[in-house]
């Protein structure tokens, strides 16, 4: 965000006084935000105008001017420098009470933040404001937060609150600009352009000096629950009172899921996902549970806090569009925002002037459709594209056809064949980088020690182990062995398994206690476990051999394998986003939510997930998954420490 001398100074200017745009934004703003004009009141049937005509007029702001008097800004409607999204605290001030300038408290809060804005709107709000809530006036269809509710619902609960057509609204939030952008969006969407936010919301109103009222009236409690009834009642069929606020949607302004997903590939809107870079990234978890970590394959991040200034106000226009351009994002062509459930995506929209903003949810796009790429710097846009591309149709059903089950062959055949040509040593299964193995076992065994207790307690339980593609043999030596009573290894590549068990299963080991067993050379495709033999499937850097639908058969194979409680453990490289192909040894390196996905699909469930630490920078970040055929309950155990799944940190 920029924070030299100059952008403070500007906003420092700006927050007294509406500021002047670029020429960029004004050209395509003017299509969509309402300028405002000489005269103060707004006239009736503002719906009757589409977004893209320019009314006649609309409310007058007044702004302080940089002497300190209050004057009332009397530019001509095509100044640029009243195409502006948002009015200031000052301007507010002087227009309050007017009869047509309504003014909305549309303050939500995210759901950790555990804050109730009801309640604090009825401790202290900008007198004569009226509570919008976020959540009531949505789809009460939709399972999924605070959809956009059907223009006869937002009809009658905004005619509940006593709105009409002809009125101005501004919009706030007690953040600064947060979800006072969503409300503007919601009133644009239904037609009504006579709307505004309040720069730096309630924050910027009280630093100004302003009052405000610490008890709501009976009257606006009563527009509140009357809104919330005429809601329900639509969506229960029952006749609502009359409106005064008639709708005109507006469907340019918006986008569904199935739109976004076509955009992935068709590239005709520019995507831009106001969420935090760490959360488009998937190096954190999303805040809502459940929910996949990543982005939509192609879009770009502009995370919405750098719309703002320190103060939570709207920073300039030619500022944000010099940030959109350092995206690459060029508004001359149409953008498409969006966020986790559409709220911030519409802070966005605030200056993204084609401000079409998308109401679904995040993890309505699936893992794989993320783009990715191939080690010879190909992309692709989609895992699917890519495995149509490497195994034939999707249609192929698997063997159905003999071109598809010629192409599976050839995958696996060139990823064996890479392998037969490995020498059969650390360094050879390790790519040259045998000396990670000492950190390689600690990691996996801090990882596993623990879950041996929780799963199969201290008893005396013997364990077995199953090595899937142990090369020769270094996970079942270094790790398991030391753990588990007995190890079967599962291995294609024969001269591999060979030196494994010339390693570990020289004669005088029959008798001891912790010994290698079984050595079965097939590919995991093809292997059949034997039925509730293993407390523990171990499955370290193969499992990027098998395409898709090969992982999910194996997974699901590989379930009758487990006894009661036992478990698997995947650890392997993952991307950073979508997927590499490894066009040398024909694997695929999944990204953290490819393979939670894949695991999802499988019937398994994610009981702990930790990252590999202290590997060689320049390696692919490693992750350890344990996954468990039931689900697991929301408490592992109770010994203080919190032991539940939580997300891991991708390292980027
Ligand atoms: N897991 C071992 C070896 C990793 S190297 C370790 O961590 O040391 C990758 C291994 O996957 C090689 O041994 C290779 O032969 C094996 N592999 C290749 N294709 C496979 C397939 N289709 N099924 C199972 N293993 C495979």
């Amino acid at each position: 965000m920029a924070s030299s001398l100059l952008s403070r100074s500007l906003s420092a200017l700006r927050s007294i006084c509406p500021p002047a745009s670029s020429s960029t934004i004004a050209a395509d703003s003017a299509k969509l935000f309402m300028p405002f004009s000489k005269r103060r009141r707004v006239p009736n049937g503002i719906s009757r105008f589409s977004s893209l005509v320019r009314p006649a007029v609309g409310p007058t702001p007044r702004c302080r001017s940089a002497s300190g008097g209050l004057r009332t800004v009397v530019s001509a409607i095509h100044s640029a420098a009243h195409h502006e999204p948002v009015v200031s605290a000052d301007w507010l001030h002087a227009n309050l009470r007017e009869p047509d300038v309504k003014v909305l408290d549309a303050s939500w809060y995210m759901p950790d933040e555990q804050r109730n804005p009801f309640q604090e709107y009825q401790v202290a709000h900008i007198p004569g404001a009226l509570f919008f809530d976020v959540d009531g006036i949505s789809d009460q269809t939709s399972k999924l937060p605070h959809m956009l509710p059907s223009e006869e619902a937002f009809s009658a609960a905004v005619s509940a609150l006593g709105i009409y057509n002809k009125d101005g609204i501004v919009v706030y939030d007690g953040k600064g600009i947060f979800s006072a952008a969503r409300v503007w969006w919601m009133f644009r969407m239904f037609g009504h352009n006579n709307v505004w936010v309040l720069d730096g919301g309630l924050p910027q109103w009280r630093a100004s000096g302003y009052d405000v009222e610490s008890s709501a009236s009976g009257d606006a409690v009563l527009k509140v629950s009357a809104a919330s009834e005429a809601i329900e009642k639509v969506y229960r069929g029952h006749l609502v009172g009359s409106s005064t606020f008639e709708t005109k949607f507006q469907p340019h302004l918006i986008r569904t899921l199935e739109q976004v997903k076509a955009n992935i590939e068709t590239q005709e809107y520019q995507h831009i996902d106001a969420r935090s870079k760490a959360r488009f990234d998937g190096t954190v978890p999303e805040p809502r549970k459940g929910i996949r970590s990543g982005h939509v394959p192609g879009s770009k991040c502009i995370p919405f806090a750098q719309m703002l200034d320190s103060s939570n106000m709207l920073l300039p226009a030619n500022e944000l569009v010099k940030r959109f351009e350092e995206e690459g994002i060029s508004l001359d062509r149409p953008v498409i925002t969006s966020c986790g459930t559409g709220v911030t995506a519409c802070l966005l929209a605030l200056r993204s002037p084609p401000a079409v903003a998308v109401d679904f949810e995040f993890s309505s796009v699936e893992a794989m459709d993320a783009a990715g790429l191939d080690t010879e710097g190909r992309g692709f846009a989609s895992a699917r594209e890519m495995w149509k591309e490497e195994l034939g149709s999707e249609d192929c059903g698997g063997e159905s056809n003999d071109a598809c089950r010629a192409k599976r062959r050839d995958w696996y055949q060139k990823g064996i064949a890479y392998w037969q040509g490995v020498e059969a040593s650390m360094d050879g299964v390790l790519g040259g980088y045998g000396h990670v193995n000492d950190t390689d076992v600690k990691g996996s065994e801090a990882f596993l020690k623990p879950l041996l207790l929780e799963r199969f307690g201290t008893g005396s339980r013997r364990l077995a182990a199953l090595d899937c593609g142990s090369g020769i043999g270094r996970v079942t030596k270094n790790l398991l062995l030391r753990h588990f009573n007995e190890v079967d290894l599962v291995e294609p590549v024969s001269h591999f398994l060979e030196a494994a068990r010339e390693k570990l299963a020289p004669e005088d080991q029959k008798f001891s206690e912790h010994r290698a067993v079984n050595f079965y050379c097939v590919p995991l495709q093809e292997f059949m476990p034997q039925v509730g033999r293993y407390d523990v499937i171990w499955v370290q850097w193969c499992i990027g051999q098998l395409p898709d639908d090969d992982f999910l058969s194996f997974f699901k194979q590989a379930k009758v394998g487990l006894k009661p409680n036992g478990f698997f453990v995947v650890k392997e490289n993952t991307a950073r986003t979508g997927f590499v192909l490894d066009k040398e040894d024909n694997s695929v390196t999944r990204s953290d939510s490819y393979f939670k996905e894949l695991f999802k699909q499988c019937g398994l469930f994610l009981y702990r997930t930790k990252d590999q630490k202290g590997f060689p920078e320049e390696l692919f970040p490693v992750k350890m998954y344990a996954l468990v055929t039931d689900k697991p309950k929301s408490t592992n155990s109770g010994k203080g420490k919190s032991r539940r799944y939580k997300p891991g940190v991708i390292k980027s």
